[in-house]
């Protein structure tokens, strides 16, 4: 079992899992079992009503998913994880314990597609009122709060143009209203940013990205203090999104493995972003470790490390098509935080819901390509990007 004093590598591999509770195996077992029986009635009853620690059904509690919630909390220095079935689901698990119809919250522009159309379409029949702020900047989000604001909602680094919220200065706008700061940090990851020590009350995470790392599991996370997890996890158990032991044994996996991936996908990053800007056919490029990026000097202060997304503008629709379609390396897909690489562009993929006028007052030109570098060969990739520059 891994200790107090560990880092962050050796809690991936070795947190939530003790071979001496589990006949030796060196590898979580997977309990795929629905129910669990007790020894007699007086234990069922004890278990019930909480007098007893153990396991009774597997909406409730199982055995693998609590290990891997285990190794998360490890993994991110939280008090607490719940484990979801998606990312989506973690995000509404966040939302739903802390509001009621009349309730407000405040959100920030440039959310993940699938939260905009949870605020857009879901929140309101709830007779939930999402104010949008007009920037991440926390003045914007400050000036949107009214008395019934109970939460604010913010997602760093953004996609695709990888802009970043201040958490530090969020969190105390958020303090001073009595309001939850949830923030989906889901591109950053706990190896490049630590949320919860600046104010983040729950931090939301998909973990079909960067986390599993391997595009097998679908899953999301909700970190945070022990009080407002239990309230999380209290509506799980009642709502029922919750994440299934084979996805959780497959995720352990996955995370004993993220602090090693999410190095190279740090310095590939970081390498074939200053490439791309030194590129003459490319007029952009977009990573918060560049010292031309708007949010440079918060990234060097916010995140220690600046992840695999990047995204740069070819000039046209046109071009950026055929950069897209002629790389060989890179499968077109809009996901992202995998082991392979993949490129896409946002205007066609992820934003595509969006109207073209907004679109363009975001930033999302017709000419952008996001790529997610994933763990081939930094060399392999820039040599790839280069031919299908060149036939662009
Ligand atoms: C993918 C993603 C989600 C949604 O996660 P799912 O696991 O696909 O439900 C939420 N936020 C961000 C930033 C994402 O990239």
């Amino acid at each position: 079992m891994s200790g107090a004093g560990d880092r962050i590598a050796t809690r991936a591999v070795h947190a939530g899992h003790d071979p001496a509770a589990h006949q030796g195996a060196a590898v979580p077992p997977t309990y795929a079992s629905a129910t669990f029986v007790a020894s007699d009635t007086e234990t069922l009853e004890a278990l019930n009503d909480g007098r007893a620690r153990g396991f009774v059904y597997s909406r409730v509690r199982n055995p693998t998913v609590f290990a891997a919630e285990q190794r998360l909390a490890a993994v991110e220095g939280a008090e607490s994880v719940v484990l979801f079935a998606s990312g989506m689901a973690a995000i509404s698990g966040a939302l739903m314990p802390f509001l009621r119809a009349g309730d407000e919250v405040v959100a920030t522009p440039d959310l993940y597609g699938g939260t905009a159309r949870l605020f857009a379409e879901v929140l309101p029949l709830q007779g939930i009122t999402i104010r949008w702020a007009d920037s991440l900047a926390p003045d914007a989000v400050a000036a949107a709060m009214t008395p019934a604001t109970k939460a604010i909602y913010a997602e760093t680094p953004t996609n695709p143009l990888l802009r970043l919220v201040d958490l530090a200065a969020l969190s105390a706008v958020a303090k001073r209203q009595g309001a939850l700061l949830i923030v989906d940090g889901t591109l950053g990851g706990p190896l490049n940013q630590d949320p919860l020590s600046l104010g983040v009350d729950l931090l939301v995470q998909s973990v079909s990205k960067y986390l599993n790392g391997h595009a097998d599991v679908l899953g999301g996370a909700v970190a945070g203090s022990r009080a407002l997890t239990r309230k999380v996890r209290s509506l799980q158990q009642a709502a029922g999104a919750i994440m299934d032991p084979h996805a959780a044994q497959l995720l352990m996996r996955g995370v004993a493995t993220y602090p090693l991936r999410m190095a190279r996908h740090n310095a590939s990053g970081q390498r074939i972003a200053g490439w791309l800007a030194g590129h003459p056919k490319i007029a952009r490029v977009h990573y918060p470790g560049l010292s031309d990026h708007p949010d440079h000097a918060l990234a060097l202060r916010q995140m220690t490390g600046f992840g695999g997304l990047i995204s740069f503008d070819c000039g046209s629709d046109a071009a950026a098509r055929r950069v897209v379609d002629r790389t060989r390396l890179f499968g077109i897909g809009a996901s992202l935080g995998g082991i392979e690489s993949l490129i896409s562009q946002p205007g066609n993929t992820s934003h595509h819901s969006v109207q073209p006028a907004r679109r363009a007052e975001m930033g999302i030109t017709p000419g952008l390509v996001r790529i997610s570098v994933g763990i081939e060969d930094a060399d392999d990739l820039i040599a790839d990007l280069e031919q299908a520059l060149e036939q662009a």
